[in-house]
Protein backbone atom coordinates (compact mmCIF):
# COMPACT_ATOMS: atom_id res chain seq x y z
CA UNK A 1 0.00 0.00 0.00
CA UNK A 2 1.19 3.82 -0.76
CA UNK A 3 -0.42 6.39 -0.22
CA UNK A 4 -3.40 7.78 -1.71
CA UNK A 5 -4.66 10.81 -3.37
CA UNK A 6 -6.46 12.49 -1.04
CA UNK A 7 -9.75 14.68 -1.44
CA UNK A 8 -10.76 14.99 2.06
CA UNK A 9 -12.63 18.50 2.87
CA UNK A 10 -10.73 18.71 6.15
CA UNK A 11 -8.94 17.77 8.05
CA UNK A 12 -7.12 17.25 4.75
CA UNK A 13 -3.78 16.27 2.60
CA UNK A 14 -0.77 18.03 3.40
CA UNK A 15 2.27 18.34 1.62
CA UNK A 16 4.35 14.86 1.47
CA UNK A 17 7.52 16.81 1.93
CA UNK A 18 6.48 18.47 4.88
CA UNK A 19 5.02 15.27 6.78
CA UNK A 20 8.82 13.76 5.62
CA UNK A 21 10.64 16.50 7.23
CA UNK A 22 8.12 15.75 10.73
CA UNK A 23 9.13 12.52 10.48
CA UNK A 24 12.92 12.86 10.57
CA UNK A 25 12.31 15.43 13.19
CA UNK A 26 9.96 14.07 15.67
CA UNK A 27 12.23 12.52 18.28
CA UNK A 28 14.90 15.31 18.25
CA UNK A 29 14.06 18.70 16.90
CA UNK A 30 16.10 21.67 16.58
CA UNK A 31 18.86 20.05 18.89
CA UNK A 32 16.39 20.38 21.41
CA UNK A 33 17.00 16.13 22.77
CA UNK A 34 13.20 16.58 22.99
CA UNK A 35 10.26 16.58 20.47
CA UNK A 36 8.82 19.83 19.61
CA UNK A 37 5.93 18.32 21.26
CA UNK A 38 7.32 18.25 24.86
CA UNK A 39 9.29 21.70 24.87
CA UNK A 40 8.04 24.78 26.73
CA UNK A 41 6.07 27.16 24.08
CA UNK A 42 8.34 30.19 26.09
CA UNK A 43 11.57 28.61 25.50
CA UNK A 44 13.71 30.01 22.55
CA UNK A 45 13.60 27.19 19.78
CA UNK A 46 9.69 27.48 20.21
CA UNK A 47 9.14 30.78 20.41
CA UNK A 48 11.61 31.27 17.06
CA UNK A 49 9.38 28.93 15.56
CA UNK A 50 5.98 30.61 16.24
CA UNK A 51 7.53 34.02 15.06
CA UNK A 52 8.87 32.29 12.04
CA UNK A 53 5.69 30.87 11.01
CA UNK A 54 4.35 34.82 11.51
CA UNK A 55 6.99 36.23 9.68
CA UNK A 56 6.06 33.85 6.54
CA UNK A 57 2.33 34.03 6.79
CA UNK A 58 2.58 38.17 7.30
CA UNK A 59 4.85 37.74 3.52
CA UNK A 60 2.94 35.27 2.12
CA UNK A 61 -0.12 36.91 2.66
CA UNK A 62 1.57 40.43 2.19
CA UNK A 63 -0.20 41.00 5.86
CA UNK A 64 -0.05 45.19 6.65
CA UNK A 65 1.60 46.10 9.99
CA UNK A 66 -1.50 47.31 11.18
CA UNK A 67 -3.46 43.50 12.05
CA UNK A 68 -2.43 41.59 13.95
CA UNK A 69 -2.34 37.79 13.17
CA UNK A 70 -3.26 35.41 15.80
CA UNK A 71 -2.98 31.72 16.63
CA UNK A 72 -5.60 30.36 18.38
CA UNK A 73 -6.87 27.26 19.59
CA UNK A 74 -11.08 25.74 19.25
CA UNK A 75 -11.56 25.93 15.52
CA UNK A 76 -13.23 28.52 13.00
CA UNK A 77 -16.50 27.86 15.38
CA UNK A 78 -14.87 29.40 18.43
CA UNK A 79 -13.15 31.97 16.47
CA UNK A 80 -16.40 32.92 15.20
CA UNK A 81 -18.20 32.84 18.34
CA UNK A 82 -15.14 35.19 20.27
CA UNK A 83 -15.04 37.36 16.93
CA UNK A 84 -18.89 38.44 17.88
CA UNK A 85 -17.73 38.85 21.00
CA UNK A 86 -14.81 41.41 20.19
CA UNK A 87 -15.84 42.93 16.92
CA UNK A 88 -19.30 44.66 18.36
CA UNK A 89 -21.22 45.08 21.57
CA UNK A 90 -24.36 43.42 22.39
CA UNK A 91 -26.70 46.56 20.95
CA UNK A 92 -24.37 46.73 17.69
CA UNK A 93 -25.57 45.20 14.51
CA UNK A 94 -23.72 42.69 12.10
CA UNK A 95 -24.76 41.64 8.68
CA UNK A 96 -24.45 38.49 7.47
CA UNK A 97 -24.66 37.32 3.77
CA UNK A 98 -25.47 33.44 3.20
CA UNK A 99 -23.80 31.74 0.32
CA UNK A 100 -23.62 28.45 2.20
CA UNK A 101 -23.68 26.06 5.48
CA UNK A 102 -20.79 27.59 6.98
CA UNK A 103 -22.14 30.98 6.98
CA UNK A 104 -25.24 29.62 8.45
CA UNK A 105 -23.26 28.42 11.14
CA UNK A 106 -21.14 31.73 11.99
CA UNK A 107 -24.34 33.37 12.09
CA UNK A 108 -26.12 30.87 14.48
CA UNK A 109 -22.72 31.45 16.66
CA UNK A 110 -22.94 35.26 16.67
CA UNK A 111 -26.79 35.45 16.87
CA UNK A 112 -26.84 35.09 21.14
CA UNK A 113 -23.95 38.31 20.49
CA UNK A 114 -25.19 40.76 18.82
CA UNK A 115 -27.88 42.55 16.67
CA UNK A 116 -27.81 39.88 14.00
CA UNK A 117 -29.55 40.74 10.06
CA UNK A 118 -29.05 38.60 7.04
CA UNK A 119 -28.71 41.23 4.53
CA UNK A 120 -28.48 38.95 1.48
CA UNK A 121 -28.94 34.69 0.95
CA UNK A 122 -28.77 32.10 -1.55
CA UNK A 123 -30.71 29.61 0.39
CA UNK A 124 -33.65 29.68 -1.83
CA UNK A 125 -31.53 28.49 -4.50
CA UNK A 126 -30.06 25.21 -2.55
CA UNK A 127 -27.03 27.97 -2.33
CA UNK A 128 -25.62 27.30 -5.85
CA UNK A 129 -24.98 30.77 -6.64
CA UNK A 130 -24.29 34.21 -5.16
CA UNK A 131 -26.90 36.49 -4.47
CA UNK A 132 -26.62 39.76 -6.73
CA UNK A 133 -24.16 42.54 -5.04
CA UNK A 134 -27.47 45.11 -6.13
CA UNK A 135 -29.74 43.51 -3.90
CA UNK A 136 -27.92 43.00 -0.34
CA UNK A 137 -29.83 45.19 1.97
CA UNK A 138 -26.60 46.54 4.17
CA UNK A 139 -26.47 48.33 7.27
CA UNK A 140 -24.29 50.93 6.84
CA UNK A 141 -23.99 51.03 11.04
CA UNK A 142 -23.01 47.25 11.05
CA UNK A 143 -20.19 46.54 13.30
CA UNK A 144 -19.49 44.39 10.62
CA UNK A 145 -20.49 42.48 7.48
CA UNK A 146 -19.86 38.58 7.53
CA UNK A 147 -19.07 36.37 4.45
CA UNK A 148 -17.64 33.04 3.30
CA UNK A 149 -15.64 33.82 0.83
CA UNK A 150 -15.55 29.80 0.02
CA UNK A 151 -18.61 27.59 1.19
CA UNK A 152 -17.16 24.33 1.60
CA UNK A 153 -20.00 22.00 1.13
CA UNK A 154 -21.98 24.08 -0.89
CA UNK A 155 -18.81 24.31 -3.69
CA UNK A 156 -19.70 28.27 -3.99
CA UNK A 157 -16.88 30.72 -3.91
CA UNK A 158 -16.35 34.26 -4.39
CA UNK A 159 -14.36 35.09 -7.16
CA UNK A 160 -13.60 38.80 -5.84
CA UNK A 161 -13.96 41.02 -2.72
CA UNK A 162 -17.38 42.36 -2.28
CA UNK A 163 -17.47 45.97 -1.64
CA UNK A 164 -19.29 46.57 2.09
CA UNK A 165 -19.20 50.53 1.66
CA UNK A 166 -17.28 50.95 4.27
CA UNK A 167 -17.98 48.80 7.01
CA UNK A 168 -15.41 46.03 7.81
CA UNK A 169 -15.63 42.56 6.26
CA UNK A 170 -15.28 39.94 8.13
CA UNK A 171 -14.72 36.78 6.25
CA UNK A 172 -14.47 32.59 6.75
CA UNK A 173 -11.37 31.57 5.01
CA UNK A 174 -10.92 28.46 6.37
CA UNK A 175 -11.11 26.40 3.39
CA UNK A 176 -9.55 29.03 0.53
CA UNK A 177 -7.08 30.47 3.30
CA UNK A 178 -3.97 31.44 1.25
CA UNK A 179 -5.14 29.58 -1.93
CA UNK A 180 -4.47 32.69 -4.36
CA UNK A 181 -3.16 36.13 -3.66
CA UNK A 182 -5.47 38.16 -1.40
CA UNK A 183 -6.10 41.98 -0.88
CA UNK A 184 -6.07 41.34 3.14
CA UNK A 185 -6.01 45.50 3.20
CA UNK A 186 -9.88 45.13 1.73
CA UNK A 187 -10.54 42.83 5.06
CA UNK A 188 -11.71 43.84 9.01
CA UNK A 189 -10.92 40.51 9.51
CA UNK A 190 -9.73 36.99 7.87
CA UNK A 191 -10.35 34.02 10.29
CA UNK A 192 -10.17 30.32 9.50
CA UNK A 193 -9.24 26.48 10.67
CA UNK A 194 -6.38 25.65 9.92
CA UNK A 195 -7.09 22.03 8.29
CA UNK A 196 -7.49 22.42 5.23
CA UNK A 197 -4.48 24.91 3.26
CA UNK A 198 -2.88 25.52 6.10
CA UNK A 199 -1.99 22.64 8.77
CA UNK A 200 -3.11 20.41 11.05
CA UNK A 201 -6.59 20.91 12.80
CA UNK A 202 -5.69 22.10 16.48
CA UNK A 203 -5.18 25.57 15.36
CA UNK A 204 -7.36 28.37 13.95
CA UNK A 205 -5.81 31.76 12.11
CA UNK A 206 -7.41 35.23 12.87
CA UNK A 207 -5.60 38.42 11.00
CA UNK A 208 -7.59 41.24 12.55
CA UNK A 209 -7.28 45.03 11.87
CA UNK A 210 -5.75 46.58 15.06
CA UNK A 211 -8.23 49.11 15.49
CA UNK A 212 -11.26 46.96 16.08
CA UNK A 213 -10.45 44.90 18.61
CA UNK A 214 -10.78 46.27 22.34
CA UNK A 215 -13.93 48.83 20.97
CA UNK A 216 -16.50 46.48 22.49
CA UNK A 217 -16.96 47.67 25.50
CA UNK A 218 -18.06 44.03 27.46
CA UNK A 219 -16.49 42.84 30.37
CA UNK A 220 -15.20 39.08 28.78
CA UNK A 221 -13.38 36.29 30.67
CA UNK A 222 -9.56 37.59 29.86
CA UNK A 223 -9.16 33.97 27.66
CA UNK A 224 -11.98 35.58 25.64
CA UNK A 225 -10.43 38.56 24.81
CA UNK A 226 -8.39 38.53 21.68
CA UNK A 227 -6.51 41.98 22.18
CA UNK A 228 -4.76 39.65 25.08
CA UNK A 229 -3.98 37.02 22.69
CA UNK A 230 -2.68 39.95 20.34
CA UNK A 231 -0.46 41.67 23.14
CA UNK A 232 0.82 38.31 24.35
CA UNK A 233 2.03 37.04 20.68
CA UNK A 234 -1.08 34.26 21.03
CA UNK A 235 0.63 32.86 24.14
CA UNK A 236 -1.94 34.12 26.69
CA UNK A 237 -2.10 30.37 27.59
CA UNK A 238 -0.53 27.26 26.09
CA UNK A 239 -0.86 27.31 22.33
CA UNK A 240 -1.59 23.95 19.91
CA UNK A 241 2.45 24.01 20.00
CA UNK A 242 2.93 20.99 17.43
CA UNK A 243 0.02 22.18 14.96
CA UNK A 244 1.69 25.84 14.92
CA UNK A 245 5.07 24.04 13.92
CA UNK A 246 3.29 21.86 11.24
CA UNK A 247 2.14 25.12 9.76
CA UNK A 248 5.02 26.46 9.77
CA UNK A 249 6.41 23.87 7.69
CA UNK A 250 3.19 23.94 5.53
CA UNK A 251 4.33 27.84 4.89
CA UNK A 252 7.87 27.05 4.04
CA UNK A 253 7.00 24.62 1.26
CA UNK A 254 4.28 27.74 0.00
CA UNK A 255 7.57 29.72 -0.01
CA UNK A 256 9.19 26.97 -2.04
CA UNK A 257 6.77 26.62 -4.56
CA UNK A 258 6.36 30.35 -5.50
CA UNK A 259 4.02 31.75 -2.99
CA UNK A 260 0.23 32.35 -3.02
CA UNK A 261 0.28 33.69 -6.72
CA UNK A 262 1.84 30.09 -7.45
CA UNK A 263 -1.14 28.77 -5.66
CA UNK A 264 -3.64 30.86 -7.48
CA UNK A 265 -2.46 29.93 -10.72
CA UNK A 266 -2.34 25.85 -10.09
CA UNK A 267 -5.57 26.02 -8.32
CA UNK A 268 -7.05 27.68 -11.31
CA UNK A 269 -5.66 24.85 -13.43
CA UNK A 270 -6.73 22.31 -11.08
CA UNK A 271 -10.65 23.55 -10.87
CA UNK A 272 -10.27 24.20 -14.83
CA UNK A 273 -9.45 20.44 -15.78
CA UNK A 274 -12.46 18.75 -13.01
CA UNK A 275 -15.04 21.55 -14.14
CA UNK A 276 -14.00 20.33 -17.52
CA UNK A 277 -14.45 16.86 -16.95
CA UNK A 278 -17.82 17.51 -15.25
CA UNK A 279 -19.12 19.36 -18.01
CA UNK A 280 -17.66 17.69 -21.06
CA UNK A 281 -19.04 14.18 -19.46
CA UNK A 282 -22.93 14.55 -21.74
CA UNK A 283 -24.71 14.86 -18.43
CA UNK A 284 -23.55 12.06 -16.61
CA UNK A 285 -21.48 14.07 -13.81
CA UNK A 286 -23.34 17.22 -12.86
CA UNK A 287 -22.23 20.04 -10.66
CA UNK A 288 -25.00 22.86 -9.92
CA UNK A 289 -23.31 26.01 -8.92
CA UNK A 290 -23.90 28.61 -11.16
CA UNK A 291 -20.27 28.48 -13.16
CA UNK A 292 -19.36 32.24 -11.76
CA UNK A 293 -19.40 31.23 -8.28
CA UNK A 294 -17.92 27.65 -9.00
CA UNK A 295 -14.98 26.54 -5.94
CA UNK A 296 -11.67 26.26 -7.03
CA UNK A 297 -11.50 24.68 -3.73
CA UNK A 298 -14.14 21.96 -3.10
CA UNK A 299 -15.89 20.33 -6.47
CA UNK A 300 -19.28 18.59 -5.68
CA UNK A 301 -20.59 16.64 -8.16
CA UNK A 302 -23.20 14.29 -8.55
CA UNK A 303 -23.60 11.06 -10.64
CA UNK A 304 -27.22 10.00 -12.36
CA UNK A 305 -28.55 7.71 -9.28
CA UNK A 306 -26.79 7.11 -5.51
CA UNK A 307 -26.51 3.31 -6.49
CA UNK A 308 -23.62 4.79 -9.01
CA UNK A 309 -22.62 7.49 -6.33
CA UNK A 310 -21.80 4.51 -4.57
CA UNK A 311 -19.40 2.74 -6.51
CA UNK A 312 -18.31 5.69 -7.92
CA UNK A 313 -16.76 5.92 -4.43
CA UNK A 314 -15.82 2.13 -3.53
CA UNK A 315 -14.05 2.12 -7.06
CA UNK A 316 -12.69 5.39 -6.25
CA UNK A 317 -10.87 4.49 -2.80
CA UNK A 318 -9.51 1.10 -4.81
CA UNK A 319 -8.20 3.01 -7.36
CA UNK A 320 -6.21 5.10 -4.40
CA UNK A 321 -8.56 8.22 -4.69
CA UNK A 322 -9.81 8.90 -1.01
CA UNK A 323 -11.79 11.68 0.87
CA UNK A 324 -14.68 11.66 -2.16
CA UNK A 325 -17.91 11.35 -0.31
CA UNK A 326 -20.16 14.70 -0.72
CA UNK A 327 -21.14 16.03 2.68
CA UNK A 328 -24.13 14.62 4.43
CA UNK A 329 -25.93 17.84 3.60
CA UNK A 330 -25.98 17.86 0.20
CA UNK A 331 -25.00 13.96 -0.86
CA UNK A 332 -23.27 12.82 -4.27
CA UNK A 333 -19.44 13.26 -4.48
CA UNK A 334 -17.15 15.99 -3.48
CA UNK A 335 -13.65 16.62 -4.75
CA UNK A 336 -11.32 18.94 -2.72
CA UNK A 337 -8.43 20.26 -4.06
CA UNK A 338 -6.64 22.29 -1.91
CA UNK A 339 -3.70 23.45 -2.06
CA UNK A 340 -1.53 20.43 -1.35
CA UNK A 341 -3.28 18.10 -3.63
CA UNK A 342 -0.93 18.03 -6.35
CA UNK A 343 -2.17 18.69 -10.32
CA UNK A 344 -1.42 14.39 -10.74
CA UNK A 345 -4.37 14.19 -8.53
CA UNK A 346 -6.44 15.95 -10.09
CA UNK A 347 -5.28 14.20 -13.31
CA UNK A 348 -5.96 11.11 -11.80
CA UNK A 349 -9.47 11.77 -10.44
CA UNK A 350 -10.48 13.08 -14.08
CA UNK A 351 -8.49 10.09 -15.86
CA UNK A 352 -10.83 7.48 -13.23
CA UNK A 353 -13.92 9.77 -14.25
CA UNK A 354 -14.00 9.30 -17.75
CA UNK A 355 -12.87 5.54 -17.41
CA UNK A 356 -15.74 5.45 -14.70
CA UNK A 357 -18.30 6.97 -16.98
CA UNK A 358 -17.16 5.10 -20.15
CA UNK A 359 -18.63 1.52 -17.70
CA UNK A 360 -21.40 3.05 -16.12
CA UNK A 361 -22.50 5.53 -18.70
N1 LIG B 1 -16.06 27.44 8.16
C1 LIG B 1 -15.79 26.77 7.04
C2 LIG B 1 -15.83 27.50 5.73
C3 LIG B 1 -15.46 25.42 7.11
O1 LIG B 1 -15.21 24.73 6.01
C4 LIG B 1 -15.43 24.77 8.37
C5 LIG B 1 -15.04 23.31 8.53
N2 LIG B 1 -15.35 22.48 7.53
C6 LIG B 1 -15.74 25.51 9.51
C7 LIG B 1 -16.03 26.84 9.37
C8 LIG B 1 -15.72 24.90 10.88
O2 LIG B 1 -14.39 24.78 11.22
P1 LIG B 1 -13.89 24.15 12.60
O3 LIG B 1 -14.23 22.71 12.55
O4 LIG B 1 -12.43 24.45 12.58
O5 LIG B 1 -14.59 24.85 13.71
Amino acid sequence: MSRAFNFSAGPAALPEPVLRQVQAELLEWQGERASVMEVSHRGKAFIDCAAAAERDLRELMAIPDDYYVLFLQGGATTLSALLALNLAGPAQGADFVLTGHWGEKALENMKPSLKARVAASAKDGGYTSIPDRAGWQLDPSAAFLHYTPNETIHGVEFHDIPDAGGVPLVADVSSNFLSRPMDVSRFGVLYGGAQKNLGPSGLAIAIVRKDLLGRHGRELPPIFELLNQAKNDSMFNTPPTFAWYVLGLVLQWVKAQGGAAAMGERNGRKAALLYSAIDGSGGFYRNTVQPSARSWMNVPFFLPDEAREKAFLKEAEAAGLLGLKGHRAVGGIRASIYNAMPEAGVQALVDFMADFARRHG
